[in-house]
């Protein structure tokens, strides 16, 4: 695991963080209570271990400003958070190789991380700094493409992260599992088993996911919506519910 202990303010704590095992120090320059001055942050990157990521951050800085705290103070790379543009965010990268590109959990712009061009995104709470933990249950991504590589296959949340309105999560890396376990038996180049399983399976959870996110909206919709939906919902009654998933819950592994 990689642990980066951010908010540093005096050399005593970075020194201790390192001796503790930290692996990167960021130190703020965003307005926070633990907002450092250019030159006391140079002062301590000086006495790091050369080995030590040592990042500055920042919120709603121009790219500028930033190139020059980071090159000035010594440290290695940049955290930027707020409101920049992918051209801010591609400008501070090409001068700054470890730019960390944060995001809010809740971000929409987390779909187009890539086009940031970050050395590494940052999944932030809702409120960057506040300390409020992100409610990891609603993390949502798309399926990892292809399920397996080589001698490799993802399973479970980390292969396909499913939103909780379908109650499939565990039910879906139970079947991974199956699926997995069959293929192994059933082709004896491990590569090609992994394959076999990535093509049986990926279909199947981007169904799955899809339809979750899909009931996540149906089920937080208000107004109108929300009207039809509970109309629906009583005319279908619980045996139309279940019919609906019946390509869901009628599922058996293949022969
Ligand atoms: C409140 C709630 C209700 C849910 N209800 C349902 C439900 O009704 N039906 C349903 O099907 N699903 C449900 N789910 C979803 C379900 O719990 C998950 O989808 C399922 O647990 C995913 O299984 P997994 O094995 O992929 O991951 P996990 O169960 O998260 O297991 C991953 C394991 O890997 C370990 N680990 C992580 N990193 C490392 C590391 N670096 N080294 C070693 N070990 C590591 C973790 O400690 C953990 O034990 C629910 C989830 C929540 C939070």
């Amino acid at each position: 695991m990689f642990v980066k202990i951010c908010g540093t303010t005096s050399e005593e704590d970075a020194l201790l963080a390192v001796a503790m095992g930290a692996e990167a120090l960021g130190f703020v320059f965003a307005p926070s209570p633990r907002q450092m001055r250019p030159q006391d942050v140079a002062d301590i990157v000086k006495r790091l271990p050369p080995e030590i990521m040592t990042v500055g951050v920042f919120k709603d800085d121009v790219p500028e400003r930033i190139v020059h705290i980071v090159r000035s103070t010594g440290l290695k790379g940049a955290q930027i958070h707020g409101s920049f543009s992918v051209e801010d965010a591609v400008s501070v990268r090409r001068a700054i190789f470890h730019t960390i590109v944060a995001f809010a959990a809740v971000d929409p712009r987390v779909e187009q991380a890539h086009d940031y061009e970050p050395y590494a995104v940052f999944l932030d709470g809702a409120r960057s700094g506040a300390g409020q933990t992100f409610d990891w249950s609603l993390a949502d991504r798309a399926v990892a493409r292809p399920l397996a590589r080589d001698r490799l296959a993802l399973i479970g949340d980390a292969a396909h992260p499913v939103l909780p309105y379908l109650a499939q999560g565990a039910a879906l890396a139970i079947e991974d599992a199956a699926i997995l376990t069959r293929a192994l038996a059933d082709h004896a180049d491990v590569p090609a088993a992994l394959a076999a399983f990535s093509g049986a399976r990926t279909a199947r959870v981007r169904r799955v996911q899809k339809a979750a996110r899909s009931n996540g909206r149906t089920y937080h919709a208000g107004g109108v919506v929300a009207f039809v939906r509970n109309a629906v919902m009583a005319r279908l009654g619980p045996d139309g519910m279940r019919d609906r998933y019946a390509w869901l819950y009628g599922w058996t592994p293949p022969a």
